[in-house]
């Protein structure tokens, strides 16, 4: 198997669509929705839904690499599907990562029931995103007291046999699209939350199991929403589960708990997958900090002199260089974490890797962009202020640098998570 380094076409043509939309549609309202925060875009996400199923997705969720119907596909090309989504996320990234969070889909929820859940599961829980209503999905696993350490975490399940249902308490903070996944809204579709609780507490990570919770279930209540530096397009939840029952059947994975970590395992497989698609949607903000300093060098005439010996080079062009060599090995580094997935090989490394790096290159170039810039880098005339906010939370969720970065570590030297903490 060959990695392609040159972007294979559909995924080029996806992108030169979603530039436009950034473009247009993101730029220029990003400042309105930054302020704004907690407002719902209706007019984008209903927009960016009929795109992305008019472009032949429905959602931002990898598709499955089916041949067309009535007859073989003409060439036999890679799998693609993780590939085009990184690449799709940081074209939205790139235009606004709040919006890009807002941006209709299965998101974290949907990336839990591919991971964790039977394939009768995925069916059920992920056609819905094709469906003519904008639809959201959410992840929630971090507790107060359970972050990194996800194994902590006390929320509870216990099945009630009688009427063949599981019962949760517990508290989840910091859920993403939370609120625009449970609460019911006229322009969407229903949508739902993965919860991680426990089945059986003496069981430790064993024990763990997620659960897909509908839309609007009596006992779940959406108790607030969070104040935040970045990302403020994106509503980040707190949810309350009060004797809040769900069918059997919802559980992803065995209800049985055997000595094995399989559901600690379903919750590792989620982030895999999805950890190389932050490290993508932090490189797009890294990217549009980049683009925009060099812009605004070009119009001040400071060129950046390619080729010449760094001993003949400004400060600023070697500075400008450096962060042009950071992005594009942040983005090498995607590139085989989402390779790896789209042709099914274990990359746990991989994909923590391209985390740690995107979360540390796009912290560095929009700070030295800032820097670079001066007042103008500080002023809220330009967006490069707002990058520089929205860039740090690449380096929290899904896990934060450290915790990628002990991943990386056990993963190289060969250590279990009880050898190296
Ligand atoms: C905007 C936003 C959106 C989020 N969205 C979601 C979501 O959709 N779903 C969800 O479940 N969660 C979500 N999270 C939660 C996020 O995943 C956690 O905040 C993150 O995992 C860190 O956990 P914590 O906040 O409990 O910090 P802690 O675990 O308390 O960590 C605090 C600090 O200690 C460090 N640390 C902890 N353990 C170690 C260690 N062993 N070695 C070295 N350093 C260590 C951490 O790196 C960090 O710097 C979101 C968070 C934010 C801010």
């Amino acid at each position: 198997m060959t990695i392609e380094f040159e972007t294979p076409k559909p995924i080029a043509q996806t992108q030169f669509v979603l530039k436009t939309v950034a473009e247009n549609m993101m730029r220029s309202t990003s400042r309105e929705m930054d302020e704004c925060e907690h407002e719902i875009p209706f007019g984008y996400i209903e927009f960016m839904h009929s795109a992305m199923r008019s472009i032949g997705g429905g959602s931002l969720a990898p598709k499955e690499d089916k041949p067309k119907e009535g007859g073989e596909q003409k060439e036999k090309r890679p799998p693609i599907a993780y590939q085009n989504l990184a690449s799709l996320i940081e074209m939205l990234s790139w235009g606004d990562v709040g919006f890009y969070l807002v941006t209709p889909g299965g998101g974290l929820g949907a990336a839990a029931v591919q991971s964790a859940g039977t394939p009768e599961q995925r069916a059920k829980f992920l056609a819905r995103f094709n469906e003519e209503k904008p639809t959201f999905a959410a992840m929630c696993m971090t507790e107060a007291g359970a972050g990194s350490d996800t194994s902590a975490i006390r929320t509870r399940a216990v099945l009630d046999e009688a009427a063949n249902e599981w019962v949760i308490n517990g508290e989840k903070i910091f859920v993403t699209a939370g609120e625009k996944s449970f609460n019911s809204y006229e322009q969407f579709g229903k949508g739902f939350i993965v919860v991680w609780a426990s089945i059986d507490p003496t069981a430790g990570r064993a024990g763990m199991r997620a659960f897909v919770v509908e839309a609007g279930t009596p006992g779940v209540k959406v108790v607030g929403l969070e104040h935040k530096l970045g990302i403020r397009a994106s509503d980040t939840a707190t949810i309350a589960l009060v004797d809040a029952r769900v069918p059997f059947d919802n559980i992803l994975g065995s209800p049985t708990v055997e000595k094995t970590t399989t559901g600690f395992k379903g919750a590792m497989a989620t982030f895999d997958m999805t950890r190389p698609l932050v490290a993508a949607s932090g490189i797009g903000v890294a990217r549009a900090a980049l683009e925009f300093l060099k812009e605004k060098l070009a119009e001040s005439r400071v060129e950046i002199r390619y080729g010449l010996p760094r001993n003949k080079l400004t400060s600023v062009e070697k500075d400008v260089i450096d962060m042009e060599i950071q992005l594009r090995s942040a983005w090498l580094l995607v590139l085989k974490a989402v390779w790896m997935a789209d042709n099914k090989k274990p990359n746990a490394l991989e994909s923590s890797m391209s985390k740690v790096r995107a979360g540390d290159v796009v912290t560095k170039i929009t700070q030295k962009a800032v820097e670079i810039m001066g007042p103008l880098g500080y002023s809220r005339e330009f967006l490069l202020e707002k990058w520089f906010r929205d860039a740090k939370i690449t380096d929290i969720y899904e896990g934060t640098g450290q915790i990628n970065r002990l991943v990386v570590a056990r993963q190289v030297l060969g250590y279990s998570g009880k050898e190296l903490r």
